[in-house]
């Protein structure tokens, strides 16, 4: 039997208004303390599903967020749950690999402090904001002594929708606040691997170290398996691959959900986000069915595991 983990990135709506250059609703800049509705909706209902599905999942969480007590709360439930928190930085900048060494470090030093006074306890998991590595990132984590990162997507489709996405903005004055990946990220294994530490995306060959555990895409074509691309395969396409992924990888399947994965156009607060994450148009009621379908398929061949207690057994 395999481990799968299902890990979910809590990046609030802010970041997806990041990304497209949109201002944040009136009602959400007045006070600004109140909670993230990625947070008080799609992170409660996660962690009501997981718990059904008595599923342990990793969370990433942004430090900043934890500033705010309505996601503290939620979050130490999660940790009393048996949820592994994991770093996802502090601001979650986008160019975070560009930026000076000693905001690179600033910025993993300080999630990784909010995690500790929260719960006790050092996370030991790093994923960047954006899938967007770097050898030094990785550098980082290895003197903090983290067992793992899991930041790579080696997945052409989506560099080229970034890539698209980015100019057309940029075309309407309208500029990204997101950051072009390294494109040798596409060359890097799809099974969990010890990254050399200059050419991150190849093997060292070295059983020791950071372990990267890298985002499931199917192999050859390369489509990626995420919680948002679950809903163009739907049900009948993701049986169709599951059986290639899984004579790929075996040993271990990853599989990267976002907060908003588990929200739709019908819940407060993401009116103007409906265009640009068209996702949001499939009710929850099916995105739940459609999760705990491809949870049951895993089950036959992978046993759930957090990405920590997966990169210990490696
Ligand atoms: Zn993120």
């Amino acid at each position: 039997m395999g481990q799968a983990c299902v890990s979910v990135d809590l990046d609030g709506l802010r970041c997806y208004r990041d990304i497209h250059g949109l201002s944040a609703p009136r009602a959400q800049l007045n006070g600004g303390q109140g909670a993230d509705a990625a947070y008080s909706i799609g992170v409660r209902r996660l962690l009501d599903f997981f718990d059904a599905e008595r599923l342990p999942a990793t969370l990433f969480v942004i430090g900043r967020d934890l500033e705010v007590d309505a996601h503290s709360s939620l979050l130490l439930e999660a940790h009393e749950a048996g949820h592994e928190l994991a770093n996802h930085s502090y601001s979650h900048h986008y160019d975070l690999r560009t930026r000076p060494l000693a905001e690179q470090e600033r910025e993993i030093a300080r999630c990784e402090e909010a995690i500790l006074e929260l719960t006790g306890r050092k996370p030991t998991g790093f994923r960047t904001p954006g899938y967007n590595v770097d050898a030094s990132l990785l550098a980082i984590c290895r003197s903090r002594g983290y067992l793992y990162d899991s930041s790579i997507f080696a997945c052409p489709p989506y560099y080229l929708a970034k890539g698209a996405v980015m100019s057309w903005l940029s075309l309407r004055g309208r500029p990204s606040r997101s950051q072009m990946t390294r494109p040798q990220t596409l060359l890097a294994p799809l099974a969990p691997y010890f990254p050399d530490e200059k050419r991150f995306w190849r093997d060292s060959q070295r059983g020791y170290g950071l372990l990267e555990m890298p985002m499931a895409v199917v192999p050859g074509v390369r489509f990626p398996i995420i919680g948002t691309s679950l809903h163009l395969l739907k049900e009948l396409g993701f049986d169709a691959v599951y059986p290639l992924i899984r004579r790929a990888q075996p040993r271990h399947f990853n599989l990267e959900f976002h907060a908003i994965d588990f929200m739709d156009s019908n819940d407060e607060g993401v009116a103007d986000l409906v265009g640009i994450q068209p996702d949001l148009a499939v009710p929850w009621t099916t995105k739940r069915a459609r999760y705990a379908h491809v949870f049951a398929r895993l089950r036959e061949h992978y046993r759930f595991a957090t990405l920590e207690d997966t990169a210990r057994s490696f």
